[in-house]
């Protein structure tokens, strides 16, 4: 599932970050890593924060990048095709839902002759298992 994917810590248990302790928070994030890491058999260096970005959190953004991650995956979505101006407050393109293909279409007729474009397209690997063909 993972193949040609690039795989982000999200968290063992899913928590709201500004919620837990930071000792918590931490074990959260690594063990994550971890895992992940011992099943793809490459750095992850990017987390997806659950839910969303806590808005007046600013701390979680220097947390998580001293846990040594290189991005990480804010929401919501936000339909733009640029690269992001901060790595660490990376809002994807789409949530990889009915609304995609329109997104691609308005993406290749609005910019397809322009260099560095993104579409990032992102969601929870258990969610790709039904309809992932
Ligand atoms: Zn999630």
């Amino acid at each position: 599932m993972y193949k040609g994917h690039e795989v982000c810590s999200h968290t063992v248990d899913h928590p709201r970050v500004w919620s837990v302790p930071l000792d918590q928070l931490r074990w959260e994030i690594l063990e994550d890593r971890r895992q992940l890491e011992e099943l793809v058999g490459y750095p992850v260096r990017s987390f997806a924060i659950p839910y969303n970005w806590p808005t007046g959190q600013d701390w979680c953004r220097e947390f998580v990048h001293g846990c040594g991650f290189k991005y990480m995956r804010n929401s919501p979505s936000v339909p733009q095709f640029e690269h992001p101006s901060d790595f660490m407050d990376w809002h994807p393109t789409a949530h990889c839902s009915s609304d995609l293909p329109a997104l691609w279409v308005s993406m290749l007729q609005r910019n397809y002759d322009q260099p560095g474009q993104l579409f990032y397209v992102h969601r929870h690997s258990y969610e790709f298992e039904d309809d992932w063909g």
